[in-house]
């Protein structure tokens, strides 16, 4: 499989084995008309194994949602074929409308035009609470 180097876009790096489908899925990157490549299972020293994102745009990406899905990654954004901005990425202290609260006492199940809302309560074991009920996202 040839890859052709970006002019233009971004490159999702550092994406951990296996979870490149789930980034694809949540930043709705199958809604895009451009070219987006997935690379599995590359070989990386600093992984043993990653997945790569290519997406050959310019675009805004939700940073607090990549960190979420996935810390370790590292974004790589290219204009005229030189790296312009290199972010590394870190768990959100909150994060809309991605989890959803399983307590069914809970008021968002109760009023739906509530955002879910859940803020990280332990970082180190990635743990997120419901900002209303407390109850653990998983
Ligand atoms: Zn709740």
């Amino acid at each position: 499989m040839i890859i052709d180097s970006i002019q233009n876009g971004i490159v999702i790096d550092h994406i951990t084995a296996g979870k490149a489908m789930e980034l694809y899925r949540i930043l709705g990157l199958d809604k895009l008309d451009c070219t987006v490549a997935i690379l599995k299972n590359v070989a990386s020293s600093k992984l043993g194994r990653k997945d790569i994102i290519k997406i050959d745009r310019e675009m805004d990406l939700d940073w607090d949602l990549i960190g979420y899905v996935d810390p370790t990654i590292t974004v790589n954004c290219i204009r005229n074929g030189q790296l312009v901005e290199k972010r590394t990425l870190k768990l959100p202290e909150r994060i809309t409308g991605v989890l959803t609260c399983k307590n069914p006492r809970c008021i968002t199940s109760v009023e739906q035009e509530l955002p879910q809302e859940f803020v990280l309560t332990d970082p180190a074991r990635r743990v997120y609470r419901c900002r209303y009920c407390e109850t653990q996202s998983k």
